[in-house]
């Protein structure tokens, strides 16, 4: 039933029940007044007509008045005859009291009247009697009828009180939970509510509208659900490892690249801790180092070694840190970090192969530079034969190419040493002035082309440091070769050498050309040439030098000032 309708009902029933009882009170209390009404006009009247008919008969023998009173009386009783045998009694008064008329002193008439008036009176107050006994039994009558409609009206009032505001509060509440479960997004509430009223339409409409929900978010969830799959397909096919950790670090995919170079089982990375998962794992540990403990100002550059696939595989480690926006917010949250590995094995390999190509060539090369070389010193021998000037400019000019050719080969295979990590040192207390006499003499001849001076200056009292003696001795004139190539002519290059703490300090400066800031620091890279650099030379030297340093513990730097000259500078231990 509508609630509309059981209200009205209700409400309805109830008014009625108020409206029958005032009626039937009404009616009641018409009906005791008329009885009283009754008692008081018709026998009250007769019972005051009978006692002033009596007062009158006692003064009738001294006042002759009175005659005219009882008469007065009399008339007004006959008018009010109400009860059965009142009249009799009445006309039996009047009989007698007009026979008293005409004789005043017969005291048995006058004894009559009050024996007929007693009557009047009797059948008056048995009247009264009767008449009260009827209005109580109305009054009986009334307080029954009205407390049963009274007790009617107060059962339904209180069934009423007790149904409709639940009635009209239970499916409230019911469906306020529904909502509140629909606003924390779960679709799958329903509201199990039968009704026929208005709160059954709205239990229906709401169903439908949270069956639409579900469906809606199952679509959207589904979506989801199948772009998080491509994505892992994709991460999957990949040919290189891939791992992602959430911001507590714990496993959230891994691809198969990943499984198969650690050689572990999914199960036992994913939802992992990815520092328990590298407890056993030696290579999960080389992995996350710098998850653990990122080196943000020298992040490893170096290739991992990893044995995969059969054979030694190189990997390039990237660490992506991933934040995001949530929705609403201006702040971007960290939650979580992929780890790639970049498979570089075949880059390597192609590496390897011209490392060893750039190897054997320049080793081959150098046999033959070496035959034309001592042919050289044959041809120049006099004992041999005398050379006409053409021929001795012609026999420099092959020299000076052979010693270019020589210095070529020499840095390439020095650079194939450096590139198959093969650097091999031999650390002893050298000379240092050996070094420097060493690296000013493979210049000289250059040097004087130009009419460049050097200037050494040795600090007093210092003569030997640990050093690759050849090695140094082969930086120093690289430095020196590129100073007298970089440097004007007619100009000086200061050769210095000084003690600072525990470490020998080198330094070559000229006042040439100098380097362009934005060039520093590529210059110590291999192969890399200042663009528009006219003069001759492979890239390779000052990235030779700086391996060679390296590899002895020192350290090599450049200051330069572009068009006014530069200053390279390597120390090594004392
Ligand atoms: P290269 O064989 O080209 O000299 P290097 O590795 O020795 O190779 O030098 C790399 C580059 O650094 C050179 O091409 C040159 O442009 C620059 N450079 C090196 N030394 C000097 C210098 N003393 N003055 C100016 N430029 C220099």
């Amino acid at each position: 039933m509508k609630i509309k309708t059981k209200l009205n009902i209700g409400v309805g029933v109830l008014f009625m029940m108020i409206f029958v009882l005032s009626v039937l009170s009404g009616w009641y209390i018409n009906q005791l007044k008329k009885d009283t009404n009754n008692i008081l006009k018709a026998n009250y009247n007769t019972l005051q007509y009978s006692r002033n008919m009596l007062l009158a008969l006692e003064e009738i023998d001294s006042d002759p008045l009175a005659f005219s009173v009882f008469e007065k009386h009399l008339q007004q009783q006959q008018k009010n005859v109400t009860e059965p045998g009142e009249k009799e009694a009445t006309d039996n008064v009047a009989i007698h009291f007009e026979a008293l008329k005409k004789h005043p002193a017969n005291f048995g008439l006058q004894t009559s009247i009050r024996k007929d008036l007693a009557e009047l009176m009797q059948i008056n107050m048995s009247a009264i009697e009767h008449k009260s006994t009827v209005a109580d039994s109305t009054a009986k009558n009334a307080i029954i009828v009205i407390s049963s409609v009274g007790m009617v009206c107060f059962i339904i009032a209180f069934i009423l009180m007790v149904n409709l505001p639940s009635n009209i509060a239970d499916p409230i509440k019911s469906l306020t939970e529904s909502i509140k479960q629909i606003a924390n997004q779960n679709y799958k509430e329903r509201v199990h509510f039968e009704s026929r009223s208005e709160f059954g339409d709205l239990t229906n409409s709401f169903n439908i509208m949270a069956e639409k929900l579900q469906e809606y978010s199952e679509s959207r969830l589904d979506k989801i659900i199948r772009g998080k799959k491509r994505i892992e397909t994709l991460i999957d096919n990949m040919h290189d490892p891939v791992i992602g950790i959430d911001e507590d670090r714990k496993v959230l995919f891994v691809n198969d690249e990943a499984l198969k170079i650690t050689g572990l089982r999914k199960e036992n990375f994913v939802g992992k801790l990815i520092q328990d998962v590298a407890v056993n794992n030696d290579l999960v540990r080389d992995i996350i180092k710098d998850v653990i403990v990122p080196d943000k100002i020298n992040p490893e550059k170096e290739p991992m070694k990893i044995y995969a696939n059969g054979k030694e595989s190189y990997f390039e480690k990237e660490i992506v840190d991933i934040n995001i926006v949530p929705t609403g917010e201006q702040q971007s949250h960290f939650i979580g970090q992929v780890i790639m590995l970049r498979n570089i094995t075949p880059f390597k390999e192609l590496d390897l192969a011209k490392t060893n190509f750039l190897g054997t060539v320049s080793h081959e090369f150098k046999t033959p530079i070496s035959s034309i070389q001592m042919g050289l010193q044959l041809l120049e021998n006099e004992q041999i034969g005398d050379l006409n000037s053409e021929q001795k400019n012609l026999v420099n000019g092959i020299r000076e190419d052979s010693n270019r050719l020589l210095k070529i080969t020499g840095e390439l295979l020095n650079i194939t040493q450096v590139e198959s990590g093969l650097i091999q040192l031999n650390m002893k207390a050298s000379d240092i002035k050996n070094i420097v006499d060493y690296a000013i003499g493979a210049n000289r001849s250059s040097a004087e082309q130009k009419h460049i001076h050097f200037k050494v200056n040795i600090e007093e009292g210092l003569s030997v440091v640990l050093a690759d003696s050849e090695k140094t001795a082969w930086v120093l004139n690289n430095l020196l070769s590129n100073a007298v190539r970089y440097s004007y002519e007619n100009s000086n290059i200061n050769i210095d050498v000084r003690k600072i703490d525990d470490k020998i300090q080198f330094s070559v400066t000229d006042t040439g050309q100098g380097i362009a800031p934005q060039y520093l620091s590529k210059i110590f890279d291999r192969y890399f040439r200042v663009p528009g650099s006219k003069k001759e030379g492979t890239g390779l030297g000052l990235s030779i030098s700086k391996e060679f340093i390296e590899a002895q513990g020192g350290e090599i730097t450049v200051k330069s000032e572009y068009g006014a000259g530069s200053t390279f500078t390597f120390d090594l231990k004392a």
